[in-house]
C-alpha cells in the first residue's frame, strides 16, 4: 500500500527547536505518522510534550554550541533505543540594516543555523554509519537560502549554506542509504517572522507576493516533512523542497 510507505511507524526522529513554532508542527505530526519523538530545546517543550504526549521526550541544550551534539544522540538512543531521523529546526535570525551588522549577531546567527547543524548532523550520520543503517536528515532552509532579503545578511549567508550543505552531505551519503534533504518554508506566521508581520507595510508587500494569498501555517510544513522522513522519499536526495504558497514561483 503506497500510504504505508509514508508511516514512521517504529522509527525515532530527533526535531530540534521543539518548543514552538514549525518545530512544534513537526514533532506532532511525526508522533501522528507512528514515530517517537526526542524534541531539542533550550527552554522545556511544555506544549509539546502535552500535545504529543508519551512519544515525546524532551532533551534540554543550548544549540549555540555544537558541543551538546553527541549527548543529544546518546540521550535520544538511551531513551527510544534508536534514531532514525533528524530535522535540524532551530534558527535564529537578527535584522539590521548591513551597514550596522555587529560580528556578535554575525557569530550568533552562524553558530545555531549553520555549525551547530553541520556537528548535529555528523554525530547523527556517524552512528548510522557505524551501524551500516540508513536514516534520513531534513534541513530547514529558507526563501533566503535562494534570494538576498533585506537586512538579514547572517541568516541569508547560513540559509544558503544549509542548502549547500545539503547537497554535499547527500553526495557522500547517498550510497549508505542516509537521504540528506532540505525544506525550504516560505513567510510563515510564527515567532520568526514577528516582526515582519507587526510592520504594516512589510507585511502588505510579503502578503501581495505570496500566490496562495496568506502566510503560511506550522500544519503546512507537516506533509513534506513528513514525506522526507519516510520511505516514500527514498530516493530523494540532496533536494531542497519549498513549501511557500508559491513564492519562489513569482
Ligand atoms: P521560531 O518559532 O522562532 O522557532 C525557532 C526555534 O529554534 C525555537 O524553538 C527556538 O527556541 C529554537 N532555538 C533558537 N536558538 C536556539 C538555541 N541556541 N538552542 C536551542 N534552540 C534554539 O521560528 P520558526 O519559524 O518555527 O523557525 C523554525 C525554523 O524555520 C528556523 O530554522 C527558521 O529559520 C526557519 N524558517 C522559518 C520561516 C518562517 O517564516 N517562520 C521561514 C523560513 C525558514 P526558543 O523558543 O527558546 O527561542
Amino acid at each position: 500500500m503506497i500510504l504505508d510507505k509514508f508511516s514512521l511507524k517504529g522509527k525515532v526522529a530527533i526535531v530540534t527547536g521543539s518548543n514552538t513554532g514549525l518545530g512544534q508542527g513537526i514533532c506532532r505530526a511525526y508522533v501522528e505518522a507512528g514515530a517517537k519523538v526526542a524534541g531539542v530545546s533550550r527552554r522545556p517543550s511544555t506544549e509539546t510534550a502535552e500535545i504529543c504526549g508519551e512519544n515525546f521526550y524532551n532533551i534540554i541544550a543550548d544549540l549555540s554550541n555544537p558541543s551538546c551534539a553527541a549527548e543529544i544522540i546518546e540521550k535520544t538512543v538511551e531513551k527510544f533505543g534508536r534514531a532514525d531521523i533528524l530535522v535540524n529546526n532551530a534558527g535564529i535570525i537578527k535584522r539590521c540594516d548591513s551597514a550596522d551588522f555587529t560580528e556578535e549577531d554575525w557569530d550568533s546567527v552562524m553558530n545555531v543555523n549553520l555549525k551547530t547543524v553541520f556537528f548535529l548532523t555528523q554525530a547523527f550520520a556517524k552512528r548510522l554509519l557505524k551501524l551500516g543503517v540508513g536514516g534520513k536528515i531534513i534541513n530547514i532552509a529558507s526563501m533566503l537560502s535562494y534570494q538576498g532579503g533585506i537586512r538579514v545578511p547572517s541568516y541569508t549567508a547560513s540559509k544558503s549554506a544549509v542548502k549547500g550543505i545539503t547537497m554535499t552531505l547527500a553526495n557522500e551519503w547517498a550510497k549508505y542509504g542516509i537521504n540528506v534533504n532540505a525544506i525550504a518554508p516560505g513567510y510563515m506566521a510564527t515567532n520568526n517572522t514577528e516582526q515582519l508581520r507587526k510592520d504594516g507595510e512589510r507585511s502588505a508587500d510579503i502578503l501581495a507576493r505570496i500566490p496562495a494569498g496568506r502566510w503560511g501555517t506550522p500544519e503546512d510544513l507537516e506533509g513534506a516533512a513528513v514525506f522526507l522522513a519516510s520511505a516514500a522519499s527514498d530516493y530523494v536526495n540532496g533536494f531542497t523542497l519549498a513549501v511557500d504558497g508559491g513564492w519562489l514561483g513569482r
